[in-house]
């Protein structure tokens, strides 16, 4: 990646992942990505390497089919390759929130994404000092216009007594959630916090599997799912879990390259399963607009996407 990710889990600079191609009997191929995320409760790289090279030169359909649920990553990519995207008449437009840095950056990002048009941004908190955060907190406020929303993404870095006095410094204030105030385990507290204050929560690390997100939901989880799709698994079975439970949730990226992204997009904008701001507000990852794509400017619809850059990526690659 051209510039490290500073969030509370540390310093991340190397996206490692794979890129799968496959080609039916009649010519035919399609493309997907593999893009795990260790650190957050995915599969390994060196676990998806050797679940592809089990699959030998030629495979059936039964065996891509057998790859257990708890490789979300692997899964995401076959059922992608095997359903290359196809233009549909979807005239929905979502809106995109910009990502703020962690720090005082997040000043200047914020000022260029308002002139650029984007009214929902979301900011690393977590990071620095608890008082230096909550002073920029209130800077970042004063500078968004009315209609301007603002999400905090904790990453699960405060404690409960922490969490408490963000949630109180949020009432009454434009915040659209707060992500992750506590770790992705502590159920207690994420569960009495939800309760507790009138400001919604979302779930991110907690829910990295749609298993994960069904037993949140099972638990009574009043707030938002925060869903990376390419970490979940094939988007059709994401896409039937929002549409059978009606859950509230944000697609976001797993810094994924420009083909992950498309046809998670383009499945985000094919019907209404979310009118939150997508979280794809960080683009230009990795320097490259092969593997970038199209920079996403505050509204998003099929159109704005591109389609199958597959190709493109493989032979970069090839
Ligand atoms: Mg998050």
């Amino acid at each position: 990646m051209c510039v490290p990710w500073r969030t509370a889990h540390g310093l991340w600079s190397e996206r490692e992942g794979l890129i799968v191609r496959l080609e039916d009997g009649q010519g035919g191929v399609g493309y997907g990505e593999i893009a795990p995320i260790p650190w957050f409760g995915t599969e390994t790289m060196a676990e998806a390497e050797a679940i592809c090279a089990g699959f030998g030169p030629k495979v059936a359909d039964e065996v891509l089919d057998a790859v257990p649920a708890k490789f979300g990553c692997v899964r995401f990519a076959l059922a992608m390759a095997r359903s290359p995207l196809a233009p549909t008449s979807s005239t929905i437009r979502l809106p995109v929130a910009a990502l703020l840095p962690a720090g005082r950056d997040a000043l200047k990002v914020l000022a260029r994404s308002l002139e650029s048009g984007f009214l929902a941004f979301k900011w690393k908190v977590g990071v620095g000092d608890p008082a230096d955060e909550r002073g920029l907190f209130d800077d970042l406020l004063g500078r968004m216009p009315e209609h301007a929303k603002l999400r905090l993404d904790a990453n699960g870095a405060w404690d409960r007594r922490q969490a408490i006095r963000w949630l109180e410094l949020c009432a009454g204030r434009p915040v659209e959630f707060v992500e992750q105030p506590v770790a992705a385990l502590d159920q207690d507290t994420l569960l009495g916090l939800a309760r507790d204050y009138p400001v919604k929560l979302a779930l991110d690390e907690s829910v990295v599997s749609l298993a994960e997100a069904r037993r949140w939901q099972a638990l009574g989880w009043p707030g938002i799912f925060v869903i990376k799709p390419a970490l979940a698994g094939p988007m059709a079975e994401c896409i039937e879990w929002i549409l059978e439970t009606r859950a509230d949730v944000v697609f976001s990226s797993a810094i994924e390259t420009a083909l992950g992204r498309s046809h998670i997009l383009h499945a985000a904008c094919s019907q209404w399963l979310t009118k939150r701001a997508l979280g794809f507000g960080a683009g230009g990852n990795f320097g490259d607009p092969r593997w970038d794509g199209p920079v996403l400017g505050p509204l998003v619809d099929q159109r704005a996407i591109g389609i199958n850059p597959g190709e493109a990526i493989w032979n970069a690659l090839s």
